[in-house]
């Protein structure tokens, strides 16, 4: 019986390939990332599975030109790049890889907030360019304690919980935000307080944001919002880079309306050397990061070939979009 086809837009790790290349014909995109949406809509016309990654936007076109297409799985927690509703319209199945990742980007977001509070790049930077004898004094070079700060978490779901975690140990306070709130029991076990979306913006001292990209959640940090945060505040994006309004969040910064941030997403990736964050000192930037380790990725590639298993084979994936 001929093999399914199965394409790649990146590569996965030896193990997950060999794995299906035991059931599949594939073929791997190498080359420039993201693939082009030119080529994709070729490949895209006679494959049976997608496994793509948060760069590739699998938009209404794409999946019009797709024939036999009969599973995506996405090698990523957050879906916002792919038009799932029209997927699922077409009865195309949508995996994804929730709770793998959830350490490690919880872990992120906490490494960041240390950082951008306690000046660790900007540290780094300054030696690197021969300037440490410029902030020799006691006071040239402070940074701001974790402890006692009120951490707001807007989004408590998998990723934010477990941020929460990690910040009631280092003796801060948490609030939190979501459309609906957590279990008096959850709360307690993490030591969180619901409060609204106002209330997160003007009292927290850290803003960490874990909610999907969404149309409810695009652009949603803009200069409203900076203008009522906290002078003090640091804004800590490990989400999606849509969410905040770069531009806005610029001046903030320049203007010192807001403190700090740190950042892992942004709203175009990869950003380029001349991008206007980069000659901002108060604002640690990573290169979209949050669940690269070597052990998550390895997860993650095991249930991004689980999930295509099962979805091209007209099963719902261990984890699935919709349906
Ligand atoms: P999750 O478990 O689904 O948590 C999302 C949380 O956001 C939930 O508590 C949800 O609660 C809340 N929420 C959703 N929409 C909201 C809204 N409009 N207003 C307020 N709260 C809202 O997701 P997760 O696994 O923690 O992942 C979160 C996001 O992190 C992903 O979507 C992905 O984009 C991003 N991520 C990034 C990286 C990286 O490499 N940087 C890695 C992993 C994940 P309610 O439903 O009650 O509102």
């Amino acid at each position: 019986m001929k093999k399914k086809r199965v394409f790649l837009t990146r590569t996965l790790h030896d193990f997950a390939l060999k794995e299906l290349k035991k059931r599949y014909q594939i073929e791997i995109h190498s080359g420039k990332i993201p693939i082009p949406k030119i080529k994709l809509e070729l490949k895209i016309k006679n494959i049976d599975g997608l496994i793509c990654f948060p760069y590739d936007k699998i938009d209404k076109e794409l999946i019009d030109a797709a024939k036999n297409l009969k599973v995506i799985s996405t090698y990523s927690v957050g879906f916002d790049h792919i038009d799932t509703q029209y997927a699922k319209k077409k009865k195309i199945r949508v995996g994804y890889t929730p709770e793998v990742l959830t350490d490690a980007t919880a872990d992120l977001a906490f490494s960041l907030m240390i950082d951008v509070l306690r000046r660790v790049s900007e540290g780094d930077r300054i030696i690197r360019h021969g300037k440490w004898k410029q902030i020799y004094g006691a006071y040239d070079y402070v940074g701001t304690d974790l402890q006692g700060k009120t951490l707001g978490i807007f989004g408590l779901g998998r990723i934010g919980g477990t941020l929460a975690k990690r910040a009631k140990a280092f003796d801060m306070k948490i609030i939190y935000h979501n459309r609906k709130d957590v279990s008096k029991n959850k709360e307690k076990i993490l030591g969180a307080k619901y409060v609204t979306f106002e209330k997160m913006i003007t009292d927290s001292d850290i803003i960490s944001i874990h909610v999907p990209h969404t149309k409810e959640t695009n652009q949603l940090f803009d200069m409203k919002i900076f203008k009522k945060m906290k002078k003090t505040a640091f804004l800590i994006n490990t989400a999606r880079g849509k969410i905040i309004n770069e531009k806005d969040l610029i001046t903030a910064l320049n203007k010192k309306i807001i403190a700090g941030a740190a950042l892992d997403v942004y709203e175009s990736e990869p950003i380029s050397k001349n991008h206007p964050l980069i000659k901002i000192q108060n604002v640690v930037l990573a290169p979209h990061i949050g669940s690269s380790t070597d052990e998550t990725r390895a997860k993650m590639a095991e249930l991004t070939v689980k999930n295509l298993n099962l979805g091209i084979n007209g099963k719902s994936p261990i984890y699935s979009v919709g349906y």
